[in-house]
């Protein structure tokens, strides 16, 4: 169920964390990896932005170009994950208050498992990348 009002506020300035399996999607899809992903010194990978919004929003239309496959953090959101207090609908969202306490808790689920296995590929690839700087 979507409570989406085509704001395109959490598609500005995005910080999105993508999991493999979402980078592995949109390349299939045809997007290089070098277009959409940026990786930052911990291993993370992240969507890119453009004129301050994700590359894949379409601020004409106001809408994401990759709806149907869109990363499933995106797909999560508005619920997110906030290191004080944990799960909760993210303040900056206008439909935020639609959600109820269920819908809250049943994304959040998914959002916890989602950011574990993102935690677990960053690691992966930070000590990857350290590896090949060691034999360089
Ligand atoms: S992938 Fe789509 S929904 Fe996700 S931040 Fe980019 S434009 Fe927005």
């Amino acid at each position: 169920m979507s409570y989406c009002l085509r704001c395109g506020l959490c598609c500005k300035e995005t910080e999105m964390l993508l999991a493999n399996a979402d980078i592995e999607r949109l390349e299939r899809k045809g997007y290089s990896k070098a277009f959409f992903v940026q990786f930052d010194s911990a291993g993370y990978a992240k969507l890119r932005n453009h004129r301050g919004y994700c590359v894949f929003y379409d601020t004409e239309r106001k809408r994401c170009k990759v709806y149907r496959d869109r990363p499933l953090g995106c797909r999560l959101y508005p619920v997110i994950y906030y290191e004080e207090k944990g799960i909760d609908m993210d303040a900056l969202c206008p439909a935020k208050n639609k959600w109820n306490r269920e819908q809250i808790k049943e994304k959040g689920k998914k959002v916890i498992k989602l950011l574990k296995t993102i935690d677990e590929e960053a690691k992966q690839r930070y000590t990857n990348s350290a590896l090949s700087n060691n034999t360089n």
